[in-house]
């Protein structure tokens, strides 16, 4: 059984099958990478598990309990977080802001009106903000407005902001879209790093191979919304049908 297991999902758009019985199982503290063309579901598939699509038929299951019916933020409780293809922080408030908004969050379970108010007072949250800083090797860059930060950076931050709630599964789509190949290759050391350090569990989309390569131990194939072939990334690289529905050949 693995940390995350979806069974038989069908999801549809009006006349447009988007999932077509997907059978998925992502082993615990394994980096597992779901590929696949352009309009393949992948991004419907990470809406399905974080609650913000509801599947016509089937199951999702995070260790042991069922996902389908929660809202967003209680899957979030149960430990799932999740990375956005453009990156989802406040570009108005400092690096350091940001990272204090989800340490609130984790603690008090919801966010307050205003949780910058207090700042002063919250010294727990501060320190909780403060080590994920030192983590993400952002801590330089605690005074600088998020908005001004380079791709990566925001990028980096984003991740650390998920980590702050201590998920055991991290789902990422297409983390490094858009970013040049410095930055790509720093996000690839940032989540080889994340991995080596905790107990985690990730689910990684993404476009680029050399991504996926560099970080999967399995991966999926998805094809016009339904799973091609899950395999180890040295069986991927050489499958005949991947190579002509995925890469073109
Ligand atoms: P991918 O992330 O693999 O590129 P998506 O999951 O975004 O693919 O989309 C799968 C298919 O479902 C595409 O054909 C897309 O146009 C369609 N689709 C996605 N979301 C919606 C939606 N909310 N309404 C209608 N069609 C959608
Ligand atoms: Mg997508």
């Amino acid at each position: 059984m693995g940390i995350l297991e979806v069974k038989n999902v069908n999801k549809r758009f009006g006349g447009l099958q988007a999932l077509g019985n997907v059978n998925l199982s992502v082993a615990e503290n394994t980096v597992h990478a779901i590929i696949g063309p352009n309009g393949a579901g992948k991004s419907t598939l990470l809406n399905v598990l974080v609650g913000k699509l509801i599947p016509d038929t089937g199951s999702v299951m995070f260790d042991g309990k069922s996902v389908l019916g929660r809202a967003p933020y209680e899957i979030n409780q149960m430990g799932i977080s999740r990375v956005f293809q453009t990156p989802e922080i406040f570009g108005d408030l400092t690096v350091m802001e940001n990272m204090m908004i989800p340490c609130f969050a984790k603690r008090d379970g919801a966010f307050e009106l205003n949780p910058l108010a207090s700042v002063g007072k919250q010294t727990d949250i501060v320190e909780r903000a403060e080590q994920m800083l030192i983590d993400m090797k952002m801590i330089d860059k605690r005074h600088m407005h998020a908005a001004s930060m380079s791709r990566g950076d925001k990028r980096r931050l984003e991740i650390g902001m998920c980590l702050s709630q201590q998920p055991r599964l991290l789902l990422l789509d297409e983390p490094t879209a858009g970013m040049a190949r410095a930055d790509t290759n720093n996000t690839i050391d940032l989540l080889k790093q994340i991995k080596a350090e905790r107990d985690i569990t990730i689910a990684i989309i993404e476009h680029d191979m050399h991504v996926v390569f560099s970080l999967a131990e399995r991966i999926t194939v998805l094809a016009q919304g339904t799973p091609l072939v899950e395999d180890t990334p040295d069986k991927i690289k050489g499958h005949p049908k991947v190579r002509e529905a995925y890469l073109g050949e």
